[in-house]
């Protein structure tokens, strides 16, 4: 039986550290606030942005949502995106992507100023965290997984840890925090050849692969440490959600685990509220 890396106590223990940096922010006439944007009404960024909204409240984090029409043009949407980024009371800002086909992300995810960029959406702070500079904010995912490592106490230095999925959200993010903590780590993808057995030689496996329950027991062995980082339809479960992680087969056989759901995606909101935090103290340090 493994480990059940759960989500749950690093959230609460972040919950109360981070409480405190809200209420000793407030004691100096500041408070912090979450910017959130969000073109349409997509179910999906409708329920992170719920979960988001209650998060922020659980620890005194001010939010304000800038919703604007599917249609937006592209001028008027980069005029209100430089706008929130000038905005003096917003410390943090969540764009949620992708932003529809007729307007030009790449640019829009540029106005967002490195210091309010809490999800990491803009090359200057990707840049940043692959340059190991801590005024770039990783994205909220990797820093979740990260946490859960930490929190749970998994030696990193000197690990063989394998990251698969080389998304520039997930796996490329991730695989440089891990570097920055001294694992050694080798990216795999979909052209990655004997796929099973180079995660299998693991130490510590992290799944962003974005295929339902994909990671079976031909991909790990024992003692192994695994994040489920995926969040999919689950075929076997219609309306429930499971990882890229075959939790059933790998679970008996591996270390420790994080379960889907109440792992990585519990910790998210979290993240995104304490990067938030971090943005406010350095912009008013
Ligand atoms: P992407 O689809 O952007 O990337 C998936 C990666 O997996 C790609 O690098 C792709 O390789 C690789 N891949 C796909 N199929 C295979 C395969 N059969 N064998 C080997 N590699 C493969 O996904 P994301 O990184 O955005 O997300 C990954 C997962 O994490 C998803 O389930 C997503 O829902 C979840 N997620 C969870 C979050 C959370 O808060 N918990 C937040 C964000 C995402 P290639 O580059 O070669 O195409």
């Amino acid at each position: 039986m493994a480990e059940v890396l759960r989500g749950k106590p690093v959230v609460d223990a972040m919950k109360e550290d981070l409480t405190k940096r809200v209420e000793a922010l407030k004691a100096r006439g500041i408070t912090p606030k979450l910017g959130i944007i969000r073109v349409g009404a997509r179910p999906d960024d409708l329920f992170y942005e719920g979960g988001a909204k209650k998060t922020c409240d659980s620890i005194g984090l001010a939010w304000q949502v800038f919703e604007y029409p599917q249609d937006v043009s592209q001028e008027e949407f980069e005029k209100a995106v430089k706008a929130v980024g000038d905005d003096k009371e917003v410390n943090g800002i969540l764009m949620f992507a992708p932003l529809p086909k007729h307007l030009d992300e790449k640019k829009i995810r540029n106005l967002i100023p490195v210091e309010k960029d809490v999800d990491c959406m803009s090359l200057a702070s990707a840049g940043k965290v692959f340059a190991d500079e801590a005024t770039g904010f990783p994205p909220c995912t990797p820093t979740a997984c990260m946490d859960i490592l930490k929190f749970y106490n998994v030696p990193l230095k000197g690990k063989k840890v394998v990251v698969l999925g080389r998304s520039l959200v997930v796996g490329k993010p991730v695989a440089m925090l891990l570097l920055r903590e001294h694992a050694t780590v080798t990216i795999c993808h979909s052209r990655t050849e004997n796929l099973p057995a180079v995660c299998a030689d693991a130490e510590i496996l992290v799944a962003a692969v974005g295929k339902a329950k994909m990671v079976d027991a031909s991909y790990v062995r024992p003692g192994q440490v695994v994040i489920d980082v995926g969040i999919n339809a689950d075929p076997d479960n219609p309306g429930k959600y499971c990882g890229d992680v075959d939790y059933a087969s790998v679970e008996p056989i591996v270390a420790k685990i994080t379960p889907v759901p109440g792992g990585v995606g519990s910790v998210t909101t979290m993240v995104l509220c304490k990067q938030t935090i971090m943005a406010c103290e350095m912009q008013n340090a």
